[in-house]
């Protein structure tokens, strides 16, 4: 058994149930969510290959409704695992040999993240 090559995979591919042709499927919205949070705060390995799973996702058309205020199906769930991985990226001081991850604050919540992202001009 390979744990690690399970975790990879579902880190891989679990961001294009996000897309519109998995939309089918019925998959509970909040548990795409909750597992994209924890690959998102998993290893780097795994956070490496699920942010490769992520760019489709990133590509696909933002289908928010901000007049409507209903949130982006495709981006919004997997913007706020991101965001919410991010708290733990950092790595803290040396202590007794090793180095911990640094809880960071949430960031500020931003809105729906724009693919392209904006260039330096
Ligand atoms: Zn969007």
């Amino acid at each position: 058994m390979y744990p690690m090559a399970a975790s990879g995979s579902a880190a891989r591919a679990l961001p294009s149930l996000l897309l519109a042709p998995s939309d089918h499927l019925g998959i509970d919205r909040d548990r795409i969510e909750e597992t994209a949070t924890a690959l998102a705060a998993s290893p780097d390995g795994i956070r490496t290959l699920f942010a490769a799973g992520c760019a489709p996702v990133w590509e696909a058309p933002c289908e928010e409704e901000a007049d409507k205020g209903i949130p982006c199906p495709r981006h919004q769930p997997l913007w706020a695992a991101v965001q919410a991985g991010l708290g733990g990226c950092r790595l803290g001081p040396w202590l007794s040999g090793s180095r911990q991850p640094e809880v960071l604050p949430p960031p500020t919540p931003t809105p729906c993240p724009s693919y392209p992202p904006p260039t330096c001009s």
